[in-house]
């Protein structure tokens, strides 16, 4: 699940991050009031109004603007509030800004050398240990820094039984050139933030920039964050952070409905039972020449209600030209998931993309001729390539 800024600041700093102090306001006038109240807080006379969504890059598509006078504050939150977003980690009709962040100005007026870093805590899959990443190239897209000057990043390796040791944190100050009270400073950061990761659940945590002010300060100035979504049944207090406005209205209404969804952009829809089933079924797809609309796993139980809501989840797409339906029927008995999709089907009416069924393993035969004999629109097929042809039919 992933989180708001204001949301991972507040979990950076309960666990001694510092950040860059801010106020979240949903209209021009709360964010008048967080800017005064911020003022008071921390002397700050400059403000930075940021949108709050679920995406980067948002200074680039301006959504993150700093403002000079409470007048500024009031006209610049009046225009990034209720604005589509566009940023280059968003669709071209961008996310509506819900909420901005109005935070103090961290950036001096006059500061000549505020340093921007980048750094996040991460699983490494590949070695089974977390991973400080880290680069003197802040506030910049790390994929380019990534692509362009490799090495600029750095990797510091923990092992999660020991955890992080000092002269780890040591390494990192030291690698990103840093001397004197800047230095010590930065220990403690990387300290404080590693300590937040492992104690939050989280599986990401990205601060990017990480900035060093010319009085020698370290600050998380961005935060994303991002909590496992296994820990959140122990973590109600993160949980209860979930914005479903961010999220997609499909795959929300499908978790609701205990159904395994993630939207993809092609024309096939599938409903399958089991991921691996769905993967393989996916690439099917594609050697028909069609590509995977959705990935969609009903899991267990194929009975009537399950596959008519899965149907209804498909058909919202309006891409969606014909639906494949590949369930394997080894517990579940393949007749009475056909009998769930006749079912289904009439339930529904009419649905005007062509369907195609295959099902295999018990009593596969009686399923078959269940669907033949049903009079619906609805093709069957028992062999894997028998169903792959007929999709590569319907789209042609
Ligand atoms: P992102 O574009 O979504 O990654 O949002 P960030 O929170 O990283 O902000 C984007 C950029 O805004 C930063 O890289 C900074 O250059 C700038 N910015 C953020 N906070 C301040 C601030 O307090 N003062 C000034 N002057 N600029 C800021
Ligand atoms: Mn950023």
């Amino acid at each position: 699940m992933n989180l708001h800024e204001y949301q991972g600041k507040e979990i950076l700093n309960s666990f001694g991050v510092e950040i860059q102090r801010g106020i979240v306001a949903t209209t021009p006038e709360e964010a008048v009031e967080a800017a005064k109240k911020l003022t008071e807080e921390t002397g700050t006379g400059w403000h930075v109004i940021k949108a709050q969504v679920h995406a980067g890059g948002r200074g680039k598509g301006g959504g993150v603007k700093l403002a000079k006078n409470i007048q500024e504050v009031k006209d610049i939150a009046g225009d990034i509030i209720g604005m589509n977003l566009v940023t280059p980690q968003t669709s071209a009709e961008g996310k509506k800004v819900h909420q901005v962040l109005v935070t103090e100005d961290v950036y001096y007026p006059g500061d000549s050398e505020p340093e921007e870093y980048y750094m996040s805590v991460l699983l490494n899959r590949a070695t089974g240990k977390n991973m400080i990443m880290y680069s003197t190239e802040g506030g910049m897209d790390i994929e380019t820094v990534a692509e362009e000057t490799p090495h600029l990043i750095f990797h510091e390796e923990i092992d999660p039984a020991v955890g992080l040791m000092p002269f780890q944190a040591r390494r990192v100050a030291f690698n990103l050139g840093l001397s004197g009270q800047a230095f010590k400073q930065m220990t403690k950061f990387v300290s404080a933030l590693y300590k937040a990761y492992e104690n939050s659940d989280s599986s990401l945590f990205e601060i990017n920039p990480v900035l060093k002010t010319s009085d020698d300060k370290i600050i998380a100035v961005d935060a994303k964050v991002s909590i496992d979504d296994n820990a959140l049944f122990r973590r109600k207090d993160y949980a209860a952070m979930r914005d479903i406005r961010e999220e997609n209205a499909t795959e929300v209404e499908a978790k609701e409905a205990g159904l395994s969804y993630v939207d993809l952009d092609g024309n096939v829809g599938c409903m399958v039972n089991g991921a691996g089933l769905a993967m393989a079924t996916m690439d099917l797809i594609k050697q028909a020449g069609g590509e995977p609309a959705n990935f969609l796993d009903v899991g267990g139980t194929a009975d009537a209600e399950r596959v008519e809501t899965a149907f209804k989840l498909i058909l919202k797409d309006p891409n969606v030209k014909a639906i494949l339906v590949n369930i394997f029927g080894g517990i579940v008995r393949c007749d009475r998931v056909a009998q769930g999709i006749v079912d289904a089907y009439k339930n529904m009416g009419t649905i005007n993309v062509p369907i195609i069924v295959r099902l295999q393993g018990t009593n596969a035969d009686i399923a078959k001729e269940l669907i033949d004999n049903s009079g619906l629109d609805v093709q069957s097929a028992i062999e894997f390539q028998e169903a792959a042809d007929k999709v590569q039919a319907v789209l042609s």
